[in-house]
């Protein structure tokens, strides 16, 4: 072990140890099990041994994104949404400050880090703390407690919050350095997009400048691999790397679900692989990264689609949870992006009158169920030089009902940005747009201090319960992963 590891619970309030100490004691008396990790009590009670721990991963969403998630999904899906009406409901629900080392708002990096490793760093940093030193991360410490491990992501699988769940960088950014770290570290399941530096220039995709191909690096080290949704389907080993796209996988929107699977299907496939051979259980991150793009561009419509996307895996994680309880499933995100605010407007600027003012409701949501296309790729089509005709185009076939007013209309053909804090160029003058015509505002094209939900619910929920700091859920997170 890495001399430098800091160990989160040598700083732990003492308090909240004696407070640990004695549920600990409570569930040992109660179940008459020690520190047995076949312990089947699932709910609210006290803390029990996790065998297996499932965290579904909402990058950049708070309490007004799943809310948001569960009014769309009952109104357009006529769907529970499990998040917050089983997860949120029927586990133990807490909040978190969600601040890095520095300034009042984070990063996904540093936020990661946090819940990941129970310390604070600096925005950027992969759990590397402000003196230098790696802190060991939860799938280091699953490892080292005979866990197996598995990420799954809509991002590139080096992305910000994997990788802070994983491995210790000094910056997110070197991408072709933090593969190199995976390997190293050797998930048994990593699931997700980014494979241009998966492999060398030279081969399809690839950015690699040392000549490696790191696919056959996993390949090698007894990894199955899937390229497409096809492959993932049927795959049967306990090791898997799925790599869907050579950045990012697509937004939900703009999906081709014979090419990336979805969310929900990478958490199944990766559940599948990771109960296989696991004596001592598994850890599991599942995030959803276009909740947090979408927001960036203040994509109302896209950031609905993913949420549902999320929630489908939370169904995933509990129908296993069902079968095996002994699994705590851990719904939570990072920080708020886009200082979302579903609102009241007026119609027009012609008067103040409150009858000229309408409310986000169920019609305004049903426009933003007729978008076709994210702004994402709105961006993408339009190029460099965005042309009037090509705009024009774009948003009578893929954004039906909606009108670009002249001044937004100017911005995005002239590629600037609608203010300061909105410098997603063209996606945030076409959130203005949205909002306009229903109501579904945000405050910026960043993220905001909103302290995030944590919702749990299984053997060990009961640590989440609460006002707390992100870097508390570290600590939780290795205790439970410690198993004592
Ligand atoms: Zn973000």
């Amino acid at each position: 072990m890495n001399r430098n590891l800091h160990d989160p619970f040598n700083d732990a309030r003492t308090g909240r140890r004696a407070i640990l100490k004695a549920l600990a004691t409570a569930a040992v008396f109660v179940l008459g099990l020690g520190s047995c990790s076949s312990a089947t009590v699932s709910g609210t009670g006290p803390a029990q041994t996790a065998k297996n721990i499932i965290i579904l991963f909402a990058d950049g969403v708070a309490p007004v994104q799943w809310d948001f998630g569960r009014y769309s999904s009952k109104t357009l899906r006529q769907m529970p949404f499990a998040t917050t009406d089983v997860v949120f409901r029927e586990g133990v629900l807490g909040l978190l400050s969600t601040s890095p080392h520095g300034p009042y708002v984070t990063d996904s990096a540093a936020a990661a880090s946090a819940m990941s490793t129970g310390h604070k760093v600096v925005n950027g940093a992969v759990s590397i703390t402000p003196d230098g030193k790696s802190a060991r991360t939860a799938m280091q410490a699953a490892k080292a407690a005979g866990k197996r491990i598995g990420m799954v992501t809509t991002a590139t699988v080096y992305d910000a919050t994997p990788a802070a769940f994983s491995i210790n960088a000094k910056s997110r950014r070197d991408s072709q350095v933090l593969v190199d770290l995976f390997l190293a570290l050797e998930p048994d399941v990593l699931l997700g997009g980014g494979a241009e530096y998966f492999l060398p220039v030279g081969m399809p995709g690839g950015k690699r400048k040392d000549g490696k191909d790191v696919i056959a690096a996993f390949r090698a080290k007894g990894h199955q691999v899937a390229r497409n949704t096809v492959e993932l389907k049927a795959a049967t080993g306990a090791r898997l790397l799925g790599l869907f796209s050579d950045g990012d996988l697509d937004f939900e929107v703009d999906r081709d679900p014979a090419r990336e699977p979805s969310t929900a299907e990478m958490a199944a496939a990766a559940l599948k692989a990771l109960s296989q051979q696991s004596p001592n259980g598994f850890v599991l991150l599942v995030e959803n990264e276009n909740t947090d793009t979408a927001s960036h561009a203040n994509d109302a419509a896209s950031l609905m689609r993913a949420l549902w996307a999320l929630d489908d895996a939370v169904k995933v994680a509990l129908e296993f949870q069902r079968r095996h309880p002994d699994t705590l499933v851990i719904v939570t995100g990072d920080h708020e992006t886009g200082g979302f605010s579903p609102t009241y407007a007026l119609k027009d600027l012609s008067t103040l009158s409150s009858k000229n003012r309408f409310y986000a409701g169920d019609e305004q949501l049903r426009m933003l169920e007729r978008i076709t296309m994210s702004f994402g790729m709105v961006k993408e089509k339009l190029g460099r030089k965005p042309s009037g005709e090509v705009l024009d185009k774009l948003l009578a076939e893929h954004f039906p009902g909606f009108r670009l007013d002249a001044d937004l209309r100017e911005l995005v053909l002239g590629q600037k940005a609608l203010e300061r804090n909105h410098a997603y160029v063209p996606q945030n003058a076409l959130g203005r747009m949205v909002a306009r015509q229903t109501g579904y505002y945000w405050g910026t094209g960043g993220h905001t201090p909103e302290p995030v939900a944590v919702g749990a619910i299984g053997p060990g929920a009961e640590l989440f319960r609460g006002y707390q700091d992100n870097t508390d859920f570290g600590k939780h997170l290795h205790r439970l992963i410690r198993g004592r």
